[in-house]
């Protein structure tokens, strides 16, 4: 089996590299990140720049490894469109310092790297936790591990998409594994204005919401102790609309052209 890794945090994130010490033991890895850290980059891409790439010595041993000077999406587009010649089996997004849950999959470049895995057509993890800074990392590693395994053992082809988080809990606090779907909004973005002497500057600020989630979420399952996996797929973003768009369509259109 081989498998790419990638990730939103950088070349140089621990958890990048807790990972690829135990993907390694189940499976040939190559490692394709951003060569900084990119967080909240989502599916952006570069379109209007070359990218230029970097061969580094990668902190496992003997793992085939490139900075991008990029995008998280575009370190996959690239080991998959051109850096790697062998067919990857499996894509693992990872592990990312913070939690990727709700809506802010969509701004994740944890997730947003992922993606470019499953458009390909190669079965996705992304896989994040809350505190990074603990034995939690171990945990997260593992099951990464393990999941990529089974994943590799089933019949199931591509269109696999699955956003991991777990929480920050010992093992032993840990209740299980919950199969979930996003809880929607998870923080207030706000704006602070200050002044640097010169010019008016903006900080973008998150407020994590303060609520309950509904259950069966990613969020509910989180900080009931569970491990989350949300199955993702790109329409997301379908929800039932309340607006009668059909005739409303109709209406624009009999305006645009009477
Ligand atoms: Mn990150």
């Amino acid at each position: 089996m081989e498998i790419l890794v990638t990730n939103d945090d950088g070349i140089f994130a621990p958890g990048l590299w807790r990972l690829v010490k135990e993907l390694r033991t189940i499976a040939r890895v190559i490692v394709a990140t951003p060569d900084r850290e990119q967080s909240g980059s989502g599916t952006a891409v570069t379109l209007r720049q070359p990218l230029r790439v970097q061969k580094v010595r990668p902190l496992v041993p003997e793992v085939e490894s490139y900075s991008v000077e990029g995008t998280p999406a575009d370190s996959v587009i690239l080991a998959l469109g051109k850096l790697v010649s062998s067919k990857i089996d499996l894509v693992v997004s990872g592990i990312n310092s913070g939690a990727n849950l709700g809506d802010d999959v969509l701004i994740s470049g944890t997730v947003g790297a992922a993606l470019q895995g499953y458009l390909r057509g190669v079965p996705t993890l992304a896989v994040s936790i809350g505190n990074i800074d603990s034995d939690y990392l171990d945990n997260a590693a593992r099951l990464a591990t393990i999941l990529a395994k089974k994943i590799s053992e089933t019949t199931l082809t591509g269109n696999i998409f699955l956003n991991v988080n777990l929480p920050s809990l010992p093992l032993a606090e840990i209740k299980g594994i919950q199969v979930t779907r996003l809880a929607g909004q998870t923080h207030l973005d706000t704006v602070d204005e200050g002044h640097d002497g010169r010019k008016a500057y903006y900080w973008l600020v998150r407020e994590k919401l303060d609520r309950d989630a509904p259950l069966e979420t990613d969020i509910n399952a989180v900080e009931q102790g569970h491990i989350s996996i949300t199955p993702l797929h790109t329409e997301l973003l379908r929800r039932s609309s309340s607006l009668p768009l059909e005739s409303l369509c109709e209406k624009a259109f009999r305006e645009l052209k009477p």
